[in-house]
């Protein structure tokens, strides 16, 4: 195929003439045009045509024969098909008169597309219309460029992001419906205007920074910070700043993306709070939890729920029943000093205060001094001057398990609207906390009254056996001294006798046990000779009893020591009875003295039956009897108990080592100069 162009512009039907001279080198040059030209006569048939038009219709028309369009198929640029009689070269030939900016997309064989622009010009010879001449231009690519541009700005105008360019100076040139929405300015509003418009005053230095960036080709990405909107409100922003380059590549502005972060920053901070919250709960009920006291439990309930609620002061009121029986009311304060409640007296009786006792519920008012309930009550009439200017109020009442209401929780601000449901919740969970609390220490104080009242009773009761056990004793030994050796008689009264001296010593510990707990048991000090002292008292027990020999192994040189020389001698008896009371089986006891250069160390090892690991450490409790093989044993579990204290007492120590069924030793030690 060779495309056949004649000269000029006038078409002789039916054949092509030959192009000759001028002629020739016209045709040439529109044969190697870049742009598709071709010819139609009169009645619409293609009569010539260049390479362009064949490249762009992807096929060859035949001559003579196509009429008025190269192409097979073309098209509205919506896409509907159009008529051949119909496409621009038709009409100019049907009209006579050129058709221009009537856009048309072809297909060629293959199925590609192209969009394409045709400018045909009619030629007359003369008045007479001899044919058309038609121009294509092919606009696929600037179409194609068109639709994305269109595209791209259809994204920056759907988009919620604000999406602003400015020039290197600062200089907005473009604006979004998202950058609308976020600052409040309109497009007009800021076009020209700087971008310090949107920047808090001591951020400003932050602008010359991302132009910097921007200058050196560098990318600013999600860098969260502050902006202002239109009305001046601050909003937290994720930042993206890119630069944007002209065709030659260089720097001529940033292209900004502002995300409002409010949303996040909000979540972030509820998520802080709630942690913060949850810490402070946690540790108010570990704190009152640990606690038995109910003026500390109420100081740190008032303090922890003061500083959660924000509140300006907080008080804690709680309804007590006295030993008369009669009701009174115990209250901390936080945020005030107590003066300023003592100077009005108890608010019991507004109707407001008063609701949160009655079982009303949690009160939460913005403002106290608008709420119908204020004002009424006598004798003030709502706040006396010189109150705390409480104008934001918030009780919880704190109730018991049972329902009964133990007291409540006030909060005041001299602002109004400063308490929340969630402070009302929060306040919640800590008066639950707390009514727990309360309710133990309440439990507590009536178990440590209990107690003390058995004490005063054991305190009582022994120094009342102890009168009579002492005469008995005495008349005893009268009788028994009175009696002849040989007497049946005397060998009954010496045996009531000891019986009675055990009694005796009992009661003497039982009161030992007394004092301990009043803190009123005796001591005297004096110097003596503690070698001396050991073995006189080892002595005396190898006399009281014939089941066990007691050795005595001391190195002690006269030591001369300074401590309660009965009590000592207390200790030494209690223990070696000990020994001898829990080695039935055994025949030895080892008792041990010596001394370091400070202080006086005795030990007393049996051969018994020993004392598990796990109730070592609880031997020295009062009235604390190990659950073993000794639970049959007679005793009230004091003896160690008084030895205790009394080397307590001493500054010194006790302490033993045992192993079931090998044995126990027993140790104590007392500084030599106390
Ligand atoms: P008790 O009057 O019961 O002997 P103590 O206070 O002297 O009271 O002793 C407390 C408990 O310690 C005893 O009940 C006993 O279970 C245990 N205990 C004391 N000494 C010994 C020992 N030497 N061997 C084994 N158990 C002992």
């Amino acid at each position: 195929m060779s495309p056949i162009f004649p000269a000029g512009n006038v078409i002789t039907l039916p054949g092509n003439v030959a192009p000759e001279g001028d002629n020739l080198f016209a045709a040439r040059v529109l044969d190697n045009l870049p742009v598709a030209v071709y010819n139609c006569n009169a009645h619409g048939f293609i009569t010539s045509y260049n390479l362009a038009a064949v490249k762009l219709w992807g096929r060859t028309p035949q001559i003579g024969r196509d009429l008025w369009c190269g192409s097979w198929k073309i098209y509205n640029p919506d896409g509907s098909p159009m008529p051949l009689d119909n496409c621009p070269m038709a009409k100019t030939l049907a009209t006579g008169i050129a058709v221009e900016g009537e856009e048309i997309l072809i297909e060629r064989p293959d199925g590609s597309t192209r969009y394409v622009l045709p400018h045909p010009v009619p030629i007359y010879a003369g008045n007479k219309l001899i044919g058309a001449t038609n121009t294509l231009i092919d606009i696929t690519e600037h179409k194609a460029d068109e639709t994305k541009q269109a595209v791209l700005a259809a994204i920056i105008e759907s988009s919620d992001d604000a999406i602003i360019s400015k020039t290197l100076d600062g200089i907005i040139t473009s604006w979004n419906r998202g950058a609308e929405k976020l600052f409040g300015y309109s497009e007009a509003e800021v076009i020209g205007k700087h971008i310090s418009i949107l920047i808090p005053h001591d951020r400003l230095q932050e602008e010359a920074v991302i132009i910097e960036k921007v200058r050196n080709s560098e990318k600013v990405d999600h860098f969260e910070t502050i902006r202002l909107n239109s009305k001046g409100a601050e909003i937290p922003i994720s930042l993206t700043v890119s630069p944007i380059k002209n065709k030659k590549g260089l720097i001529i502005g940033g292209s900004k993306i502002a995300r409002d972060i409010s949303k996040q920053k909000q979540a972030e901070t509820d998520l802080q709070r709630y942690a913060d919250n949850l810490e402070i709960l946690n540790s108010v009920g570990r704190l009152i939890s640990a606690e038995l006291d109910i003026q500390s439990i109420l100081q740190k309930v008032t303090d922890a729920t003061t500083q959660l609620t924000g509140a300006a002061f907080g008080a804690f009121f709680h309804n007590l029943v006295d030993k008369k029986g009669e009701s009174y009311m115990l209250y901390t304060l936080s945020g005030a000093p107590r003066e300023a409640f003592e100077k009005f007296g108890m608010p019991r009786n507004t109707q407001i205060f008063h609701q949160t006792f009655s079982g009303a519920g949690i009160v939460r008012v913005d403002d106290i001094t608008k709420d119908p309930r204020y004002g009424h009550n006598h004798p003030h009439k709502g706040m006396p001057e010189g109150h705390l200017p409480v104008v934001s109020y918030l009780a919880v009442p704190v109730t018991s398990k049972s329902g009964a209401v133990l007291g409540g929780l006030f909060f005041g601000h001299p602002q109004p609207g400063k308490f929340t449901s969630e402070h009302e919740k929060l306040i919640s969970a800590v008066a639950a906390h707390a009514s727990v609390a309360l309710d133990n220490a309440k439990l507590y104080e009536e178990i440590t009254l209990l107690n003390s009242k058995k004490d005063d009773f054991i305190g009582m009761a022994s120094h009342e056996l102890k009168t009579p056990v002492t005469s008995i004793q005495g008349y005893l030994q009268i009788v028994e001294r009175s009696l002849a050796n040989e007497d049946k008689n005397k060998l009954f009264v010496t045996k009531a006798r000891n019986q009675v001296g055990k009694l005796a010593a009992l009661i003497a510990d039982l009161l030992d046990v007394s004092k301990i707990q009043t803190g009123k048991l005796p001591f005297s000090y004096s110097q003596f000779n503690a070698e001396a002292l050991i073995a006189e008292v080892i002595e005396m027990m190898r006399n009281s009893q014939h089941s066990h020999q007691i050795l005595l192994e001391q190195e002690l040189n006269n030591l001369v020591i300074n401590a309660d020389q009965q009590r000592l001698e207390q200790v030494i008896i209690n223990l070696v009875s000990n020994a001898i009371k829990y080695s039935p089986n055994a025949k030895e006891i080892i008792v041990r003295a010596n001394a370091t250069p400070t202080s006086l160390h005795v030990s007393v090892q049996d051969f018994g039956i020993g004392i598990d690991k796990s109730q070592q450490g609880r031997v020295f409790t009062r009235f604390y009897r190990v659950e073993n093989l000794a639970a049959h044993m007679s005793g009230l579990g004091i003896g160690l108990y008084i030895s205790h204290e009394i080397v307590n007492r001493h500054n010194g120590k006790i302490w033993l080592q045992s192993s079931p069924g090998a044995g126990t030793t027993f140790h104590f030690e007392v500084p030599i100069n106390h």
